[in-house]
């Protein structure tokens, strides 16, 4: 039975029913649309309504006294829920639904730049005059994605660059903008490629790299706890003394903040995976400038919701990470790489898959396409040594002693010559190693260098689709003949051993239309493939915020939406990243 206790609020075009379940004595609150409302449902409300107030007046269920003191505590009570509900709660863009979607949503409106300056004349008195500017440069830096593709416009600009020090300078300078309503763009080494620190709404770019902080190794637990402006290379050079090691390994000059925030990864995540898996806690600074810490540092818990990596690949969009806790790792000693050609990507893919159904651990495994192998040869970029215009495929893989290890390599070069591979060779001094992974790290500029011998004007555009492993040579084959038709030079290189493949697309500047269309294009034959379109770099503002929906369908979208919104109702974290959260923004050109 349910039985009508009264209104609680107006609001959105809604009547806020408030009904006592009697079999359960449970509270219960119904929301329905004004429009949808019955005649006879608003009859029945008057009628229990006005029942309600003449049982109290005539004292039948209340003494007179006590009658007004309920009633008046009652309607109180609805009027306090009432407006909580009706203008706190659902004010602005709230929604009780498990989704939010972006029509739902209103437009957001920031601080004014007298606002902004208030803040930021207390934001000074925090971190001191030193540790914040507003020069041309700072703000530029901050505002330039490393691949030039995508750019804030000069409007767009933050209006301060901050440099905190410490936990405690970051939450107040949050609470200072969550109370004035402004935008805080989190920066920590400014080498993502996808617009993530591209400030669409001006804002206060918050740069972490002054808490560099190494705060504590625990050697025998195999963790670190460390500040996030610490560099991923150098945390590996202190960690070289203990023969440890942190597992991904993005680019360098890329911050622990930087690459939790993108989920980053690179040639060791097949080993050592991604950011996230090795991360074992976080300190994060909320929207409103609260701090919290998700767990302490065992290696397991079952504590109930994964909160760190909830803001691990959220770009800066839930919470500024200001401690991490990670994981390390006994650095592979004793490691050799090898390296064998192919004249079908097909065999290559096969190997791969057959290595790792026998049980074989590769610290990397690479794959680079017979496009890019052809500029190495026409550039004569790798040394002495000789190379094949063939795919290439190379291995890092090492063991506890020489035996162990020559008996993996026996296996591995008889998997390869199952599969056709040709070439095969072990390198195991250090020159060696290095004379071939540096054909593999300078990949980038290799293939610029040799497309400018065709187009003098060349540029690149790096991806990153990943899909299943095995649908690597389906994707990276259909991709090439989609840029060819187009017109489009481009060469292949990836992380073979997860399915992530990097296309550098290259054109001249009238081609840029079409190398984006192409891009996208390929995003969706990854999407068709079971994939996504991004297995490393993120999303930021990039295109692959619209293709996103279409990979992971509008509800998920949605769903982040209502974190989003749960954890910024405000939306000053890195407004706009990742997907829309304003339905009167778009800035994807390509729709
Ligand atoms: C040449 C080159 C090679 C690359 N190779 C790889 C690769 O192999 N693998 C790979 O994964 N990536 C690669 N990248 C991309 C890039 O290195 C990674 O995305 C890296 O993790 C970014 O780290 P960063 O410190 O530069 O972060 P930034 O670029 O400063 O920020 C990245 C994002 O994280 C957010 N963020 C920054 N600090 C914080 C914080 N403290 N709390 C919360 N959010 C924060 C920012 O708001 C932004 O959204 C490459 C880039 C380049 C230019």
């Amino acid at each position: 039975m349910r039985e009508f206790l009264g209104i609680l609020s107006i609001s959105e075009g809604s009547l806020h029913f408030w009904y006592k379940e009697t079999m359960h004595t449970a509270m219960f609150v119904r929301r329905i649309p004004l429009a949808r409302c019955s005649s006879r449902a608003r009859c029945t409300f008057k009628r229990c309504f006005n029942q309600k107030a003449k049982n109290a007046v005539e004292g039948e269920d209340l003494s007179p006294r006590t009658s007004f003191f309920k009633i008046f505590g009652v309607a109180s009570t609805f009027l306090t829920v009432g407006f909580a509900i009706g203008f706190g709660l659902n004010n602005g863009n709230h929604s009780f639904g498990s989704t939010t979607k972006l029509k739902d949503l209103k437009p957001l409106v920031y601080a004014s730049n007298d606002r902004v300056q208030y803040a930021l004349s207390n934001i000074v008195k925090i971190v001191g005059e030193d540790n914040i500017t507003t020069s041309p440069g700072e703000l530029k830096t901050h505002s330039e994605d490393p691949s030039k593709f995508i750019e804030a416009k000069d409007h767009e600009h933050p209006y301060a660059v901050v440099y905190p020090t410490s936990v405690d300078e970051v939450s107040k300078i949050v609470k200072i903008c969550y109370d004035a309503c402004i935008p805080i763009i989190p920066y920590s080494g400014g080498t993502s490629i996808e617009g993530h620190y591209i400030p669409t709404r001006k804002g206060i770019s918050i740069d972490v790299s002054k808490m560099d902080k190494i705060v504590a190794i625990h050697e025998d637990d195999l963790d670190v706890v460390v500040q996030p402006g610490v560099e991923w290379t150098y945390l590996n050079e202190q960690l070289e003394d203990y023969g440890l090691m942190f597992g991904p390994d993005p680019a360098p000059g890329a911050l622990i903040g930087g690459i939790l925030g993108t989920n980053a990864s690179g040639t060791n995540a097949v080993r050592f995976g991604a950011a996230k898996d090795n991360v074992l806690s976080l300190t994060v600074v909320l929207a409103d400038g609260t701090v919290v810490k998700t767990r302490q540092r065992p290696r397991k818990s079952s504590n109930g919701y994964n909160l760190t990596n909830l803001f691990v690949g959220s770009e800066g969009t839930l919470g500024i990470i200001v401690e991490a806790t990670l994981k390390l790792h006994v650095k592979p000693t004793n490691e050799v790489i090898t390296m064998m050609n192919f004249r079908d990507l097909g065999d290559a893919s096969r190997t791969v898959s057959e290595l790792f159904k026998r049980g074989i651990t590769c610290n990397a495994v690479e794959i680079m396409d017979n496009r890019q192998m052809n500029a190495v040869v026409q550039m004569g970029s790798g040394g002495d040594r000789k190379w094949y215009p063939d795919h290439l495929l190379l291995l890092k893989l090492s063991a506890v002693d020489d035996t162990s290890l020559n008996s993996i390599l026996k296996t591995v070069e008889n998997i390869g010559k199952t599969n056709k591979a040709f070439n095969i060779q072990v390198a195991k001094s250090k020159e060696d190693k290095e004379d071939i992974w540096r054909v593999r790290k300078t990949l980038l500029w290799n293939s610029l260098g040799w497309a400018k011998k065709y187009k003098p004007n060349a540029m690149v555009l790096p991806t990153d689709v990943c899909v299943p492993m095995s649908k690597l040579p389906e994707l990276i084959t259909k991709a090439m003949a989609m840029l060819e038709s187009a017109d489009l030079l481009a060469t292949a290189a990836g992380h073979a051993g997860d399915g992530n493949v990097h296309v550098l697309v290259i054109f001249e500047p009238e081609q840029v239309q079409e190398a984006h269309r192409c891009i996208n294009e390929m995003s969706k034959m990854a999407i068709e493939l079971e994939g996504t379109v991004s297995g490393e770099h993120g999303i930021g503002v990039s295109e692959k915020r619209e293709l996103l929906e279409r990979e992971l369908g509008t509800d998920t979208i949605d769903l982040m939406r209502t974190i989003k919104y749960a954890l910024d109702k405000k939306c000053i974290l890195n407004p706009d990243h990742i997907f829309r959260i304003d339905p009167s923004e778009n800035r994807n050109p390509f729709k």
